[in-house]
C-alpha cells in the first residue's frame, strides 16, 4: 500500500527531487516550505507555504493522517553562509526541528526522518586533507561545526529522545555534500560543486577563476539521485541511529575544479584566495555501516554527476543572458590578460 507523505523543505534542492521520486512511486505527497521551488513546479499533490519555525504551522503540515515525514527544511548554505550566521541558523533550525518532532507526535505520524549533516563530526578528526573516513562514532566526543553542526547534533539527540519517550520511529541521515541540477548555484548559499560550475561557466576559456582556500582541502560528493535512493531505503529500513549517506571518493577542491573544467572543455588558471573560509581540512564518509544496513551505497560517479550538473547550470546562466556561446578552445597568450570573466 502506498503512503501519505510530508516532505518539508520541498521548495529546496533535495526536497524537490525527493517529492518527484515519491510521486513517481505512487505515493500521496504534501510538500511544505517557506518558499516555492525556484526552477520548476513541485510534483506534490499539495504544496503549502508555511514557516515551520511556528508550531501551529507544523501542526497544519502534519494534519490529515500523514504516515511518514521527511524533515528536510533548514536554514542552510555553503561554507561561507554557515560560518557567517551562527545565531540565526541555530535558532531557525532548532525551532523547525523541535516543532516538527512535536507536531509529528501529536499528529500520530508513523515514521520521521531527520536530515542531519557531516558537519556534526568532530573537527579535531578532520585536520588532515588525507583524512581517515568518518565512521558514525566519530561525532563524539562532540566538537562539531559551530552553529549548524551543533544544532544538527542536538536534533539527532532529540530524535532519539522522542523515540525513547514517545515511541516515535525516527531516522537520522548524515548527508555528505549533495549536488545536482535544480540546486542553488548563486547568491551566497550555493555549495562547492555548484559554485565552481557557475564560475567555470562564466569564465572565458583560458581565463582564471577564484578558488576558496588553497584548493588542497578534500571532500566527497554525492549526486542527488543517489541521495534520494538512500533516503527511501533508510526510511523503509528499521535502522534508527544516525547513518552516513555520501560517497567515499575523496577529492581535493582543485581536482573538483579540474573535473568541471574537463566537462566544460575549458582550460582555466586557478587563483586561490586564502582569506576565504574553507571549512575543515578533509572530510570523507566511511560507508561500512551504510553498506551493512541498506545493502547498498551510492554508485553514480563524480564525472557522470558533474556532467549533468554543469550542463544544467550553464543552461540556466545562458537563459539569464550571463554566459555567451563560445568555442571550446584555449585563448592565445595575447588575450589571456583580459580573460578574468567571472562574477
Ligand atoms: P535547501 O536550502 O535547498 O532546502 C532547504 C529548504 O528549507 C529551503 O527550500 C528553505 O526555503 C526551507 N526552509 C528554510 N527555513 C524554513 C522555514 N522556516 N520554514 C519552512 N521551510 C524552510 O537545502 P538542501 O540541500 O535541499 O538540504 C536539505 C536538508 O539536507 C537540510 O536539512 C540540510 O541541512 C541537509 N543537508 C544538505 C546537504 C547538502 O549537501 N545539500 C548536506 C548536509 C545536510
Amino acid at each position: 500500500m502506498k503512503n501519505r507523505i510530508l516532505v518539508t523543505g520541498a521548495g529546496g534542492f533535495i526536497g524537490h527531487h525527493l517529492v518527484k521520486r515519491l510521486k513517481a512511486e505512487g505515493n500521496w505527497v504534501r510538500g511544505a516550505d517557506i518558499k516555492l521551488p525556484e526552477y520548476e513546479p513541485s510534483a506534490a499533490d499539495e504544496f503549502e507555504r508555511l514557516d515551520l519555525r511556528n508550531y501551529e504551522n507544523c501542526l497544519l503540515a502534519t494534519r490529515g493522517g500523514i504516515d511518514q515525514v521527511y524533515n528536510l527544511a533548514a536554514d542552510m548554505g555553503g561554507i561561507g553562509y554557515i560560518t557567517a550566521y551562527l545565531a540565526d541558523i541555530s535558532r531557525n533550525n532548532i525551532l523547525i526541528n523541535v516543532h516538527m518532532l512535536e507536531a509529528s507526535r501529536q499528529s500520530a505520524v508513523s515514521r520521521f526522518l531527520f536530515s542531519s549533516s557531516a558537519c556534526v563530526y568532530a573537527q579535531a578528526k578532520q585536520k588532515s586533507a588525507d583524512v581517515t573516513p568518518l565512521t558514525e562514532e566519530d561525532a563524539y566526543p562532540a566538537d562539531p561545526e559551530p552553529g549548524y553542526g551543533w544544532e544538527k547534533l542536538f536534533a539527532e539527540e532529540l530524535c532519539r529522545y522522542y523515540r525513547h519517550d514517545h515511541k516515535l520511529s525516527t531516522r537520522s541521515v548524515r548527508f555528505h555534500n549533495v549536488y545536482g541540477p535544480l540546486g542553488t548555484y548563486d547568491g551566497g548559499r550555493e555549495k562547492a560543486p555548484a559554485a565552481i560550475s557557475r564560475k567555470v561557466a562564466l569564465a572565458r576559456n583560458g581565463g582564471e577563476i577564484e578558488i576558496w582556500g588553497d584548493g588542497a582541502q578534500t571532500r566527497s560528493f554525492m549526486f542527488i539521485d543517489d541521495c534520494v535512493e538512500g533516503l527511501l531505503r533508510l526510511m523503509a529500513s528499521d535502522y534508527h541511529d544516525p547513518l552516513n549517506l555520501g560517497t567515499d571518493r575523496l577529492v581535493t577542491i582543485n581536482e573538483l575544479v579540474d573535473l568541471v573544467c574537463a566537462v566544460a572543455s575549458k582550460t582555466l588558471i586557478k587563483r586561490h584566495d586564502l582569506s576565504k573560509p574553507q571549512g575543515v581540512r578533509g572530510r570523507n564518509s566511511d560507508n561500512t555501516r551504510l553498506n551493512k544496513v541498506l545493502g547498498w551505497a551510492p554508485s553514480i560517479s563524480l564525472e557522470q554527476g558533474l556532467a549533468v550538473t554543469y550542463k544544467w547550470i550553464e543552461d540556466e546562466l545562458r537563459k539569464a543572458g550571463r554566459v555567451l556561446v563560445q568555442a571550446a578552445r584555449p585563448l592565445p597568450e595575447s588575450e589571456r590578460a583580459n580573460a578574468a570573466g567571472q562574477d
